[in-house]
C-alpha cells in the first residue's frame, strides 16, 4: 500500500532540528521576559468572520490563502493565518484591555495556502507581540529596541536591517489612494495582472509588487509621505528620534505598506539579504482601529510577528548556531548482565539528581557490549559509564572518555557525580 505523506508545505521538525528551534524560542522568550511581556495562548481555530473582519476581505490572506472549513455544526471555522486577530479577540473577551495597558506575546503555528518554497510554507510558525492601550511612539520604539536586542543575542544583528514608514490615518490613506489610482490608471496597459486587480480592490498593495515593470512605473508615483496628517507626521518624528537615541539604524522606505488592512501610522520590517526572495523576517506596525473594528472600545495597539522558519534558516545558513546547541548526550550509561543493568538504572537516576542540566542517557534494549558502545558513540556523549559484575562487586563504575584521548578508569560510585560534574564543566 502507498504510504501516506505529510501535506505539501507542512513540515515535520525532526529531532536533529529541534535543538535550534528550542534555542531560538528560548532566546526570544528570555528577551521578552526581560522586557516584562506576558505570554498568551490562543486556540488555533477561530470563527472565519474574525479574520474577514480584521485582516480585510480584499487581502491576499482572506481572498485566497485561508484554510476554511465547516465543522459538524455547519459553522465556518478557519485555521488561524496570523495571531493578531485571535489575540485581540481573546484579550477583549476576557477584559484584558479595559482601562489598562498590556504587553503580550504568543507563539505557534499559522496556516496559509501559499505556494510552498524556501522560507514560505503552508504551516509555518510565528512569534508575535501585541501591545495595547498605548498611543505614543514610545511603545513603537520599544518594540524595535526589543527586536534589535534579540538580533544581537542571536548574532543576527549584522545581517538584518530595519525599514520603517508611516502610512498615516485612514483619511490620509484614502486621499493618497485616490491620487495613486489616478496616476496608475495611466499605465493600465503596462501593469501586471495582480496589480491591475488590486487597482480596483486594494491599490496600496501595488506598492509591494515585486514585478520590475510595475516597480519602474511606481518610481514617479505620488508619495504617501505628502499625504500624511500632522499627527502622524509628529508620531513618526517621535519614533525616529527615539530610534536615534537608542542607536538603532533604520531607513525610511516610503513604499513600505503592510498586506493587512488593519495597519495605520507606524509600519516596519526587519529584512535580510541572506535568504533570497523571502527576506522579511519580522514585520509589524500600529493598528489603532482594530479593537474597535472587532467590537471593543477604541484601543490603540501596535505589534509585530516574526517567522521562526526564516530565522532558523538564517541561523543555519550563516552558521550562527552555538556549538553548545545540540541534541547530544553528555553521559551514556550501560549495564552488563542482570546485576549490572539494575545498578546502571539506579546510578543513572542518581546522576540525574545532581547533574540536572546534563543529558544522562541510560542504554535500554540490551544487545552486545560492542553494539552498546556503538550506540554510546552515536549519542554524542562525552563519557560512557560501564557497569558489569566486577563493578557491582567493587562498588565502582568504569568511566570511558569517548571524545578525547585517555584511558578508561575505575571511579568509586560515591565520587562519580562529583567527578563527572568536573569533567563535563571543562
Ligand atoms: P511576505 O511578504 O513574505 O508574504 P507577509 O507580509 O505575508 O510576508 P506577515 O503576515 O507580516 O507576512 O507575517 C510576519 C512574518 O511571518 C513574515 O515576515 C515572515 O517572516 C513570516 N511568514 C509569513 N508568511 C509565511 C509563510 N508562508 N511561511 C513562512 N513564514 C512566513
Ligand atoms: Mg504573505
Amino acid at each position: 500500500m502507498a504510504k501516506i505523506k505529510a501535506i505539501r508545505g507542512m513540515n515535520d521538525i525532526l529531532p536533529d532540528q529541534s535543538p535550534v528551534w528550542q534555542y531560538l524560542e528560548q532566546t526570544v522568550s528570555g528577551v521578552l521576559r526581560n522586557y516584562g511581556y506576558q505570554e498568551i495562548r490562543m486556540p488555533i481555530v477561530e470563527q472565519t468572520d474574525l479574520f474577514k473582519r480584521s485582516i480585510g476581505e480584499v487581502t491576499d490572506i482572506v481572498e485566497k490563502e485561508m484554510y476554511t472549513f465547516e465543522d459538524r455544526n455547519g459553522d465556518s471555522l478557519t485555521l488561524r493565518p496570523e495571531g493578531t486577530a485571535g489575540c485581540v479577540r481573546a484579550a477583549e473577551e476576557h477584559g484584558l484591555l479595559f482601562n489598562q495597558t498590556r504587553k503580550l506575546w504568543y507563539t505557534g503555528p499559522m496556516f496559509r495556502h501559499e505556494r510552498p518554497q524556501k522560507g514560505r510554507y503552508r504551516q509555518f510558525h510565528q512569534i508575535g507581540v501585541e501591545c495595547f492601550g498605548m498611543t505614543g511612539p514610545d511603545i513603537d520604539a520599544e518594540l524595535l529596541m526589543l527586536t534589535a536586542r534579540l538580533w544581537k543575542a542571536l548574532g543576527l544583528a549584522p545581517h538584518v536591517r530595519l525599514e520603517i514608514n508611516s502610512i498615516g490615518t485612514s483619511e490620509a490613506r484614502r486621499a493618497y489612494r485616490e491620487a495613486l489610482v489616478a496616476y496608475l490608471s495611466n499605465y493600465r496597459d503596462r501593469l501586471d495582472e495582480d496589480s491591475l486587480r488590486r487597482l480596483e480592490t486594494n491599490p496600496l498593495r501595488i506598492l509591494d509588487s515585486k514585478v520590475p515593470e510595475t516597480q519602474a512605473i511606481l518610481q514617479d508615483a505620488p508619495d504617501l509621505v505628502d499625504y500624511l496628517d500632522e499627527e502622524s507626521i509628529g508620531h513618526f518624528a517621535g519614533l525616529k528620534r527615539r530610534l536615534e537615541l537608542a542607536g538603532i539604524e533604520y531607513t525610511v522606505n516610503s513604499r513600505l505598506v503592510r498586506g493587512l488592512d488593519y495597519y495605520g501610522r507606524t509600519v516596519f520590517e526587519w529584512v535580510t539579504d541572506s535568504l533570497g526572495a523571502q527576506g522579511t523576517v519580522c514585520a509589524g506596525g500600529r493598528y489603532d482601529g482594530l479593537v474597535e473594528q472587532l467590537g471593543g472600545k477604541p484601543t490603540p495597539a501596535v505589534g509585530f510577528a516574526m517567522g521562526i522558519e526564516r530565522l532558523v534558516l538564517m541561523l543555519e545558513t550563516l552558521e550562527l548556531v552555538p556549538a553548545s546547541v545540540s541534541g547530544d548526550a553528555d553521559v551514556y550509561v550501560m549495564g552488563m548482565g542482570e546485576a549490572g543493568e539494575a545498578e546502571a538504572l539506579r546510578i543513572s537516576e542518581e546522576l540525574r539528581d545532581s547533574l540536572v542540566q546534563r543529558v544522562v542517557v541510560l542504554h535500554c534494549g540490551g544487545g552486545s557490549f560492542k553494539s552498546q558502545m556503538k550506540k554510546a558513540d552515536r549519542s554524542g556523549a562525552r563519557y560512557a559509564l560501564i557497569i558489569g559484575d566486577s563493578e557491582v562487586d567493587s562498588r565502582t563504575v568504569s568511566l570511558k572518555p569517548l571524545r578525547s584521548e585517555g584511558e578508561q578508569q575505575a571511579v568509586s560510585q560515591s565520587e562519580l557525580a562529583g567527578k563527572l560534574a568536573g569533567l563535563l564543566a571543562d
